[in-house]
């Protein structure tokens, strides 16, 4: 629920304050947001609540000061190449925080350094293999907030990209296959296609069509590699990126994932493995190094990962890096990224208050708001303020243990050696805090993550369904993360000497990387022998254990050991041969270990950790569980908003990107002018109570979709109408009750006027198919409009609609269901039509009018609308489809997008714009249901169509209830139509979907829809 004003209407406070609960990468975006102006920090009086003694959560890391300052990390972090937001907000931390010249790391530049190497491992029958990529590297950086490219457009360049491959490989092959020129050719056709497709073509028949040419390609070069594939590796890997590849576009055009918005989020049901294998993937593929590393980098092997999460994540991934695919940190995460987010907001004015648990959340007794937090408070900082920095090198640094000569309970602290971060901590708190709403809090961000959820949050939890269902479903899992520092030089270690990023080797710690570059940062001298550093990470288990049971090796340290030693023994000799002896056994001592242990008792001096905390726990986005998440802004509970990798942000992978995405979310559902890269547009949240199932009453007619229309002969004419008008009528009826989240535009300065005779209308629905059928007749104006999304600094057009502001109809059934379920503004009326084959001769629409409006104006049934068809003068032999490709010209200046898009009109689907209302029963001049809709009427068979001789005139009355001219800027009275069209079809008008949905509550404008008015 967002939150845009005070709850406070008759005592505003001066500033109003925030409560902002953990202090993980989500929450501190959250809170750089909302002081990232003057104006805020003077809205605003912001708190961040954290227990124990540092922040970071999850990406949280330490200086070991009893272990040479070391770095121990909480698991092996690497950013990605697209993180466009969390590499804006830590650029922009570091030119505020103005470090002086010297200092160890001042810029974002020194923070990071680029990595391309990735390997990952494939088991073979003969054994672990290991297929190194290298992903090209450029002199750019990402983090100048500039948007990346739409899904479709990343599709469309990496469709090129896969046909380029794939004539190189076929080019590369060819050699040892048969010399067969119609793949060449084939090859070549495909590559010409797509390279003067427009991205946004990638939708129905099109899209089917060139998932055809690809699949039929694809089968074709199968059968001819076949044979090699079990025996060449080098072929089988180039196979399988192709493969894989191809498949995901197939897949995407298939499921039109383009068709009304990007939607990605329509194939969640499916796990990505079984959707790859849906297209027609092989298991070679499946099973293949490469899917597998999907399922390891993102902790969900066995688990699963909606296809739709895996898609735009994959396609993010390869196609929308900048600079280098990975970025490595310089120092520790702790001290890259959470200390410099920390001084930065300290110095703004944010307050940190260390050692304080959140215990609960507490409802008001109407269950509306958050009334108040509990807090319990585990120390007492001797000057009132605690700081939590340590200085290692000159980084400001998180110590490993509280310092505890800062509290007043120190001394007992390290006697005690409390774990002031662990859940089952036995520390007993020193004094039970409570925050109260309007003395201590206005707003809460809740940035605890998911795991923890259960037990601050389970008065929510009771009182939603919603957040039943979430904590239900989205799922969590323990992670495992090793800190190894070696003897051995990694180019002695590796068999691959580029210092890789391994992935997708053996469970549980299947993700490796050289981290060698952090030792002038922990400061090693030669004489200490330190040569290398290595850390592995990976999951336990699937996510089906309770969040609440501990596991055994977080706090015992032989047992964890005993754990690492086993996979130690033998598994790393295979991905670093070079610390295994001559009968390939590990080397114990290529360990490092100032006390000079022996065996595997060097792994007293090594790093090792269980992350089995409820809050640490990995986020997952396991299959048909992303509509269960609760968006930032759409928490339900007043005076609450949400940030954390595990909200519905419609890029829901567990990543420091969705945290900091949501962190963004968050602030801007606060008010906080943000701006967010790479947002995706997220469907509405599952209803807050379960949709009641509807009462089917004997004879009404309000039946479920699809609506199917067979035997349809239908007559379309082009009128010339005002641009001016239908924008303001777009604006009226669709833009300004959508406020600002979508924004359609007319596509030409003309309206079709199209009326269809159908001999059957039905509900497709097995259940209400057996109902019957009636003949029905649709008379309507449709006017075509773009959907537009934001481009680099201009709309652009992202897909075409109709909109169909004045339908009438013959039947009381076809008022009722269109009306009812989709939002036609129809009315019944009496409708003559006179017809020699394909043409309509004449046709009079009759009903219900106010010829003006008067209180005295007496309604009456007149005369709407009159096509007459003079042969006399033959007329331009146009189609509609000509004459609106031309139109839609200036808007496409290529043209075929426009023209294939006219060409659909008559030929294939067609997406329908709907405003869909019901006046609300007591507030009379109020909608209680206001939507957006969009919803696809696809051609079933297609029997013929064509232009139609003759000259047609239409004649309206003008009258107060039907005002055609002003709405539509026709010629008052009537005009000559400029082309017609006959088409003969069957057709099903599918469910819809909304596209906004007006809450009781103000929403909040989406970036994307603030882009959309500003461009605009
Ligand atoms: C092992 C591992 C490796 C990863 N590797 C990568 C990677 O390479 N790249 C990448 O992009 N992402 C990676 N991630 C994911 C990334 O770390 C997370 O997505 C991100 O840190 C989540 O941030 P958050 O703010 O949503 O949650 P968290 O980081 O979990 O923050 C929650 C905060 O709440 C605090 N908290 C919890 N309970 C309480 C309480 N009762 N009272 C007060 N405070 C509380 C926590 O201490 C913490 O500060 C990895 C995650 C793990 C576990």
């Amino acid at each position: 629920m967002p939150i845009q004003s005070s709850p406070f209407p008759h005592s505003k406070p001066r500033r109003e304050k925030i409560a902002i609960l953990g202090g993980g990468m989500a929450s501190l975006s959250a809170a750089f947001a909302l002081t990232d102006t003057a104006a805020l920090r003077e809205r605003y009086e912001i708190t961040v609540y954290q227990d124990g003694w540092l922040l970071g959560g999850k990406g949280a890391s330490v200086r070991n000061r009893d272990a040479h300052g070391r770095i121990e990390e909480h698991g092996l972090h690497v950013w990605l190449g697209y993180y466009e937001n969390a590499f804006t907000l830590l650029r922009r931390c570091y030119e505020e925080l103005g470090r002086p010249p010297g200092a160890a790391i001042r810029t974002l530049r020194d923070a990071f350094i680029k990595h391309g190497a990735i390997v990952v491992g494939e088991q073979t029958p003969r054994g672990w293999e290991h297929w190194s990529v290298n992903f090209p590297e450029t002199d750019e950086w990402p983090g100048d907030g500039r948007p990346l490219p739409s899904p479709a457009e990343s599709l469309r360049g990496a469709t090129l990209q896969v046909l380029r491959y794939a004539m190189d490989w076929w080019t590369q092959w060819r050699g040892g296959l048969p010399a067969v020129d119609d793949v060449a050719g084939q090859l070549r056709g495909l590559l010409k296609h797509v390279l003067t497709l427009q991205a946004s073509l990638l939708v129905g028949r099109a899209a089917r069509a060139l998932a055809d040419n690809v699949r039929s390609l694809l089968d074709r070069l199968r059968s001819l590699a076949r044979r090699d594939l079990e025996t060449d590796a080098n072929l089988r890997r180039l196979w399988i990126v192709l493969e894989y590849s191809a498949v995901s576009l197939i897949g995407i055009l298939r499921d039109d994932v383009f068709g009304s918005a990007d939607d990605f989020e329509a194939l969640d049901e499916l796990d990505f493995s079984d959707w790859l294998r849906k297209h027609g993937a092989s298991e070679m593929t499946v099973s293949s190094g490469l899917v597998r590393a999907f399922y390891h980098l993102a902790f969900c092997d066995g688990a699963g990962a909606g296809a739709g999460l895996a898609l735009l994540g994959m396609i993010r991934m390869f196609t929308s890096y900048r600079g280098a695919i990975f970025y490595k940190m310089r120092a520790g995460m702790g001290e890259t990224v959470i200390a410099p987010l920390y001084e930065v907001l300290r110095r703004r004015g944010v307050r940190f208050e260390f050692f304080h648990r959140v215990g609960s959340l507490e409802l008001s007794d109407d269950q509306r708001r958050i009334e108040r937090v509990v807090i319990g408070r585990q120390a007492t900082p001797k000057t009132g303020e605690y700081h939590p920095l340590i200085d290692v090198g000159g980084l400001p640094c998180w110590p490993e243990q509280p310092l505890y000569d800062q509290l007043v309970e120190g001394e007992a602290l390290a006697r005690h050696g409390a774990k002031l971060a662990s859940f089952w901590s036995d520390w007993p708190h020193v004094e039970q805090r409570t925050l109260h709403l309007g003395e201590d809090f206005h707003h809460v961000v809740l940035g605890i993550s998911l795991g923890a959820l259960p037990f601050v949050a389970s008065e929510l939890i009771a009182a939603s369904p919603r957040w039943q269902r979430m904590v239900e479903h989205v799922k969590t899992v323990r992670t495992v993360s090793m800190q190894l520092w070696v003897t051995t030089p990694i180019e002695q270690l590796a068999s691959n000497a580029s210092a890789p990023v391994t992935t997708a080797y053996q469970v549980p710690l299947e993700t490796w990387a050289d981290m060698s570059h952090l030792l002038p940062s922990e400061g090693w001298k030669a004489r200490d022998g330190v040569r290398g550093i290595l850390y592995a990470c990976g999951q336990l288990g699937d996510g089906d254990d309770p969040v609440s049971v501990r596991d055994p090796r977080a706090d015992d340290r032989a047992a964890l050991e005993g754990f690492a030693r086993g996979f130690l023994e033998e598994h790393l000799p295979h991905i670093w041969p070079g610390g295994a002896d001559s009968r390939g056994r590990l080397r114990w001592e290529g360990l490092f270990d100032p006390e000079g242990r022996t065996g595997p008792e060097r792994l007293h001096a090594q790093y090792l950790r269980v992350n089995a905390e409820p809050s640490d726990r990995y986020v997952l986005s396991l299959p048909g569980s992303q509509k269960h998440r609760i968006a930032p802004d759409e928490a339900g509970f007043e005076g609450l908003v949400l940030a954390g990798d595990w909200t519905r942000t419609g890029y829901d992978l567990g990543c420091i990107e969705a945290a900091t995405m949501s962190g963004l979310m968050a602030a801007r559902a606060l008010g906080a002018p943000v701006s967010i890269v790479g947002e995706v547009p997220r469907r509405r949240a599952e209803p807050r109570v379960e949709l009641p199932r509807y009462v089917d009453r004997p004879g009404e007619m309000a039946l479920r979709a699809p609506y199917m229309m067979e035997e349809v002969s239908m007559t379309a004419l082009v009128l010339r109408a005002r641009q001016g008008a239908l924008s303001a009528l777009l604006d009226r009826y669709l833009n300004n009750p959508a406020r600002g989240h979508v924004r359609y535009v007319p596509a030409a300065p003309f309206v079709v006027l199209a009326a269809a005779f159908a001999g059957r209308a039905f509900s497709g629905d097995p259940e209400h198919r057996r109902l019957g059928y009636m003949p029905e007749t649709d008379v309507a104006f449709w006017v075509p409009a773009w959907a537009m999304r934001p481009g680099k600094g201009r709309l652009i057009p992202e897909r075409l609609v109709w909109f169909l502001p004045h339908v009438f109809v013959s039947t009381g059934a076809a008022a009722a269901a269109g009306r009812e379920i989709y939002g036609f503004p129809k009315s019944v009326v009496d409708v003559e039509a006179r017809r020699s084959g394909h043409a309509l001769d004449y046709l009079s629409v009759v009903g219900e009018v106010l010829a003006r409006n008067t209180p005295e104006t007496c309604g009456t049934r007149a005369r709407i609308l009159e096509v007459t068809r003079s042969n006399a003068a033959p007329g331009p032999l146009r189609s509609v489809a000509e004459v609106l490709g031309e139109a839609m010209r200036p808007l496409d200046p290529s043209g075929a997008w426009a023209s294939s898009m006219a060409r659909r009109v008559t030929a294939d689907e067609v997406t329908i714009a709907f405003l869909k209302q019901f006046r609300d029963v007591q507030h009379t001049d109020r909608a209680c249901y206001q939507a957006i809709i969009e919803a696809k009427a696809s051609v079933r068979t297609l029997r013929g169509y064509g232009p139609l001789p003759g000259t047609f005139q239409v004649r309206w009355g003008d009258h107060a209830s039907h005002p055609f001219s002003a709405d539509l800027g026709l010629e008052p009275g009537g005009q000559e139509a400029l082309a017609a069209t006959w088409v003969d079809f069957d057709f099903g008008m599918e469910s819809g979907r909304e596209i906004f949905r007006a809450d009781g509550d103000a929403p909040s404008v989406s970036e994307r829809g603030r882009a959309l008015s500003n461009v605009g």
